[in-house]
């Protein structure tokens, strides 16, 4: 998966189902809230109402104030008006300055809790409402509204059952709330200020009707809270569904490749863990192919299941483990020491003891695990005394590290486990970067031969000579074939190497019959990846004739190894280049395992002895016994012998007595550049 995909999916990650739930909570309080607000408000609105109705009232009697002030005083008019007062209403007249004048009852309004009432209806005038002196909230200053209403009381008001005897409409006519309070009214009189005393009566009934209001806002909120409450739930579940899926491993059942990125990801850059030490390990199965090929495929995904269980058991919290591709598992595992030796070590054991148990995951059947290890050490800060948290970690390098750190132990020593190195890294990088150029190398001619002189040692005249590369790089100047020859034959390029190789010496040989001057035969290396090339005889044919010279001043040295291979395409091959006048040598003879019994199938003309021979000192002589009878062999089969990396006088001395035809090595002359090689040959040849 792409780092954009990655990013996309961490981010539907951390969209946690928390949120959802929040937001589906506070839907719910809000609606709650918006509800008794409702039922608050339309009450009020409700009593707004009563008061329109007494404010008529009060009117009415302001009126017959007026009139009877026309004619008597204040107190007078006061008295004239008890006989107009029904239900408990007052009258109450001050002085402009507040001071009493006359009042028909016992109360009187309190001045200190007065509100302007805008009423917006027919009356149209603001009215000003005042509290009662006797009113229970007024009188105990508890309260410094002139209404009172509160939900809990309308709600027990309409909760109370009332009497037994009460019909329902007695029931639902019964006055549940009585709020006493005083207008003010205005006179004709300026002087004069009119307050009635009035009372606001609430019916259950119109509590009920409040409340059936209220329960039906509650229903219509409730169905889109249902659905949301729903829907919620619902992507929850897809949410958690969708990342089951996208983590699993369809073959083994367990977690995949992507969950371990993130997991080993998030494990590593944790701030609490800055100071630990992890270790990638690349946890693979020897010849699973193989396995599934005896077995069955379904045996072979149920040992994979089998491990992924078995490794989900023997791992922390804090490690993770998934399959990556066929058998092969990454793990993150912590490493505990104090010192790198001792984590290591640690990890080693550790490692071994996985390995052993997992060898035992399938008694009756023998499974090898081999497992190569990239040890994480915590980040140190620039002043390297304390460690700083990990920014970031890539996985797949660090996992590439440990494959590659098991790989390079499988093909060395065969060991079960193995722990990666600077070294194999440096030479990754390195098979990388060759890689990367030695096709624009090969198109800039970077790769010049070489050419390494051989000797008669009877009379030390040089008879012929060896085309060596040597890529020549313009930042690294010249490299060996040592380091580019091995990458070569493992991707394939070699064959074009081999084609140039051979293209260049033809062109030389052919320059130096025209030049008309000395000359003598030159070998060219052919790779054994080479013979699997069909028509290679006919190849090597056609890239000679390309420039014309005499077949029989080239030779083709083919490895001792390339002998293992197809033995019958190689004897054709061969026997096809005699046939076309070039000569066959079998170069590193010796060097791997004996190939005796190939001289024997395959008409060669020259045998080259490896340099081995000749390398260190041969006390007992026992090499020399073998050198003086390959030479023997060699004779005897009819071929002409040469000696390879020779170095010493004596070994030249030895040689040349027992029969050596000729001799490459330092001792006369190194690999050198064309044109030095040509002014060499001019002198010895
Ligand atoms: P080789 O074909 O066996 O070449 C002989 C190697 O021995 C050369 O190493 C040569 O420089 C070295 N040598 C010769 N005399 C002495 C000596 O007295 N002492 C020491 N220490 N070394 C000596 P070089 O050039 O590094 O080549 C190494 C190998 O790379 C060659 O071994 C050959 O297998 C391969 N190679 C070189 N050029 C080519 C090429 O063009 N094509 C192919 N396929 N392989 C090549
Ligand atoms: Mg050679
Ligand atoms: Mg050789």
């Amino acid at each position: 998966m792409n780092g954009k995909k990655a990013r996309k999916f961490d981010k539907m990650q951390k969209k946690k189902m928390w949120p959802s739930i929040a937001l589906f909570a506070g839907f719910l309080v809000s609606c709650l809230v918006v509800i008794v607000l409702f039922i608050q408000i339309f009450a009020l609105y409700l009593f707004a109402g009563k008061v329109v109705q007494a404010a008529e009232q009060t009117n009415y009697i302001s009126e017959l104030m007026n009139t009877a002030m026309e004619q008597k005083t204040a107190a007078e008019a006061v008295d004239y008006l008890r006989m107009f007062l029904t239900n408990g209403s007052e009258v109450y007249v001050t002085d402009r300055s507040g001071h009493k004048i006359a009042q028909t009852g016992a109360s009187q309004p309190d001045f200190s809790i007065a509100e302007d009432f805008s009423l917006g209806n027919a009356l149209g005038a603001e009215l000003i409402v005042l509290a009662d002196s006797e009113s229970a909230g007024a009188a105990q200053g508890s309260s410094d509204a002139v209404f009172s209403l509160s939900v809990g009381e309308i709600l027990s008001a309409v909760l109370d059952r009332g009497s037994e005897e009460q019909t329902t409409t007695q029931w639902l006519n019964e006055t549940i709330l009585e709020e006493r309070f005083w207008l003010r009214e205005s006179l004709d009189n300026q002087e004069y200020r009119l307050y009635v005393k009035c009372s606001a009566q609430i019916q259950r009934q119109d509590i009920l009707f409040v409340c059936i209001l209220a329960a039906c806002i509650f229903v219509l909120f409730l169905i889109p809270c249902c659905f949301l409450f729903v829907n919620t739930i619902r992507s929850i579940v897809n949410q958690r569904r969708v990342t089951q899926l996208l983590y699993l491993d369809a073959v083994s059942g367990g977690k995949n490749w992507f969950y371990f990125q993130n997991r080993a990801a998030r494990i590593l850059c944790r701030r609490k863990n800055n100071r630990k030490t992890y270790a990638m390990v690349n946890l693979h199965v020897e010849r699973y192919q193989n396995y599934c090929a005896c077995y069955g495929t379904r045996e072979g995904e149920d040992l994979l299941g089998g491990m992924d269980g078995f490794l989900k058991a023997r791992t922390g919290r804090e490690e993770a483990f998934a399959r990556h591709e066929g058998a092969d598992f990454g793990l993150l595992l912590r490493c505990e020491g104090e010192s790198v030796v001792q984590m290591q070590e640690y990890c080693r054991k550790r490692i071994n003891s996985l390995l052993a148990e997992l060898t035992g995951l399938k008694p009756d059947r023998k499974i090898r695990f081999h497992a190569g290890i990239y040890m994480i050490y915590p980040e140190m800060r620039e002043d390297r005394r304390r460690c700083c948290v990990r920014q970031e970690a890539d996985i797949d390098q660090m996992y590439n590290y440990a494959n590659a750190a098991r790989l390079s132990a499988k093909e060395t020593d065969g060991l079960r486990i193995s722990f990666f190195n600077q070294e194999l890294l440096n030479d990754q990088i390195w098979e990388r970067k060759v890689e990367d150029t030695m096709e624009t190398a090969l198109h800039n001619e970077e790769f010049q031969v070489y050419l390494q002189p051989k000797y008669s040692p009877a009379d030390a005249k040089m008879v012929g000579a060896e085309a060596l590369v040597r890529w020549v790089d313009p930042e690294e100047g010249i490299i060996s074939p040592g380091r580019f020859i091995p990458i070569f034959e493992r991707n394939g390029f070699i064959t074009q190497l081999d084609d140039y190789m051979i293209s260049c010496v033809a062109k030389l040989q052919a320059q130096w019959t025209i030049q008309g001057g000395k000359q003598v035969p030159v070998s060219v290396n052919i790779s054994r990846a080479h013979f699997a090339q069909e028509g290679l005889a006919e190849h090597i044919c056609r890239l000679v004739d390309a420039y014309g010279p005499r077949h029989e001043l080239i030779e083709l040295e083919v490895t001792e190894s390339a002998f293992f291979d197809d033995k019958d395409i190689l004897v054709e091959t061969v026997k096809q280049l005699k046939a076309y006048g070039f000569r066959v040598s079998m170069d590193d003879f010796g060097a791997g395992y004996s190939s005796l019994n190939s001289l024997k199938d395959i008409p060669l003309d020259v045998l080259k002895l490896d340099g081995e021979f000749f390398r260190g000192e041969d006390g007992d002589g026992r090499g020399a016994i073998v050198v003086r009878e390959a030479i023997q062999l060699a004779r005897s089969l009819d071929m002409r012998v040469v000696a390879e990396g020779v170095e010493k006088k004596e070994q030249v001395d030895f040689l040349a007595s027992q029969g050596c035809d000729m001799i490459q090595g330092y001792y006369f002359a190194k690999p050198m550049p064309v044109a030095e090689f040509e002014a060499k040959m001019e002198e010895d040849a």
